[in-house]
């Protein structure tokens, strides 16, 4: 260019797609793969269930199993044996327990299941928030010990905020595992009484009943975990098993024809088969192949797939639903981090200062006001904000208006308004276009205090 205004730049060389993937993906006959979390309030035995569950479907040998129990009657505590198996560290993972425990995944001949992480802790929420935007449904571990279900189940319990959770990210189905039913001799009415309270509490929430199965079960025992119990005490049911329901959810359709996302859960800065940047993720929507060009979101640098891995296995392509690792070459690993979205570059994610959101809040310690800072959660991101204006509440069944500018906004309600982040904003879009990028959660001092769907990008 001859002097005046500068050239434009070059627009971006986008390497040409040799497979149509969604082609090849009907070709295959790929079993169904299907993640799920886990929630439930701390000690209502979330790991033991797990561990126990992992145990009778053959996923961890015999050996592990008695190594942990001798251990742990060592230290008083034999039925710590089962939780260890998923709350090892790594030490005691370098010890036996086999990989696929480790990336918490196992296998029956109908499916391939994801287990993803939530552990029960008030602290860890970010977390569960991070793997319950992922989940196609999630086991909702109840203590029906005396006692143990009324802690777990009041205002400060965490089992009604994870149910709340999940809920707002989008997860419809539930299966609740009304646990340790061994310490209270499987009473029915223990049981019914569970259920009807659960059921009320959920229904509220949001959840169709006809999406939640309730199953007396013990993880410490593992009665009615993968094989239905032999308990004399138990004739009363006759309904499935956890596992038997796991597998009945049908998965949530796949967007494999949409514009690619691929939501960036961790970056590792040297390539393990020689890319410049190896980076672990899901697909939201749409479909990646090796070869392929695609668009970093917010850095919006290109980077090419040199290769890949599908739930562990060396692949040529991937589809929706997918958990992948991506070896990318000609990108700097400082243009990526955790909670990027890797985009079609024809269609990229925009990122956003400001935006209007439809939310529910939680119970809050106090109201939130007009100008307040939050953080704001999508999955890997954490982002400061300030609520910028509460431009009315609404009714939650039918979305009228109730009151323009409400002053404040208490417990339980619903209402519209607007966020902006005090940084450079993030990759966002409405709820109507990605059920994975315009959904938040809004947090303030550790407590979540709302949830919601993104309506407007401003
Ligand atoms: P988490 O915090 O939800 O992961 O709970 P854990 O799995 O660590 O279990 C908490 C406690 O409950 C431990 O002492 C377990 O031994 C006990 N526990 C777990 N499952 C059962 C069960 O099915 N029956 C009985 N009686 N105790 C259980």
């Amino acid at each position: 260019a001859t002097g005046g205004a500068p050239a434009p730049a070059p627009p971006i060389k986008i390497a040409r797609k040799k497979v149509n993937v969604v082609e090849e993906y009907a070709k295959v006959d790929v079993k169904e793969s299907a993640n799920f979390v886990i929630i439930g309030h701390v000690d209502a035995g979330k790991s033991t269930m797990m561990g126990r569950l992992l145990y009778d479907i053959g996923a961890v040998d015999e050996r592990t199993i008695q190594k942990f129990r001798k251990e742990s009657e060592k230290m008083g505590k034999g039925s710590f044996a089962l939780a260890w198996v998923m709350d090892s560290t790594d030490e005691e993972r370098a010890r036996g327990v086999t990989v696929d425990i480790a990336t918490n995944q196992f296998e029956t001949p109908k499916r391939k299941f994801t287990i993803l992480d939530a552990p029960g802790h008030a602290d860890f929420v970010p977390n569960m928030i991070a793997g319950a935007a992922q989940a196609d449904f999630a086991v909702l571990v109840i203590d029906a010990s005396t006692g143990g279900f009324e802690s777990g189940f009041n205002v400060r319990g965490q089992t009604k905020e994870h149910a709340l959770l999940v809920r707002s990210l989008g997860v419809q189905n539930l299966i609740v595992a009304v646990n340790k039913l061994d310490s209270v001799d499987w009473n029915h009415e223990r049981f019914e009484e569970i259920e009807m309270q659960v059921s009320q509490f959920l229904t509220n929430a949001g959840f169709d009943p006809q999406n939640v199965q309730y199953i007396p079960c013990s993880g410490l025992t593992g009665e009615n975990l993968v094989k239905r119990s032999a308990e004399p005490a138990l004739t009363w049911f006759n309904g499935p098993t956890v596992l038997g329901a796991l597998e009945s959810i049908a998965p949530t359709a796949r967007a494999i024809e949409k514009s690619l996302r691929i939501s960036v859960q961790d970056v590792y800065k040297a390539g393990v088969t020689g890319g410049s940047v190896t980076i672990s993720g899901r697909v939201d929507a749409g479909n990646v192949q090796v070869g392929e060009t695609v668009h970093a979101a917010p850095s919006g640098e290109p980077a090419t797939v040199k290769s890949m891995q599908v739930n562990d296995d060396i692949a040529d392509w991937a589809v929706a639903g997918s958990n992948v690792v991506l070896n990318l070459n000609d990108i700097d690993p400082m243009h990526l981090k955790a909670g990027d979205i890797l985009c079609d570059p024809l269609n990229p994610v925009p990122t956003v200062r400001a935006f209007r959101a439809r939310i529910i809040t939680f119970d809050l310690a106090r109201p939130i006001t007009n100008g307040a800072t939050i953080v704001l959660h999508r999955g890997r991101i954490n982002e400061a904000a300030r609520i910028q204006a509460l431009v009315a509440t609404i009714d939650r069944a039918d979305g009228q208006i109730i009151k323009k500018k409400p002053r404040h906004l208490a417990s339980g309600q619903s209402a519209v308004v607007e966020i902006a982040f005090l940084g450079n904003g993030i990759p966002m879009e409405t709820f109507k276009d990605s059920k994975d990028l315009g959904r938040v959660i809004l947090r303030t001092g550790g407590d979540t205090i709302a949830a919601g769907i993104v309506d407007e990008l401003f």
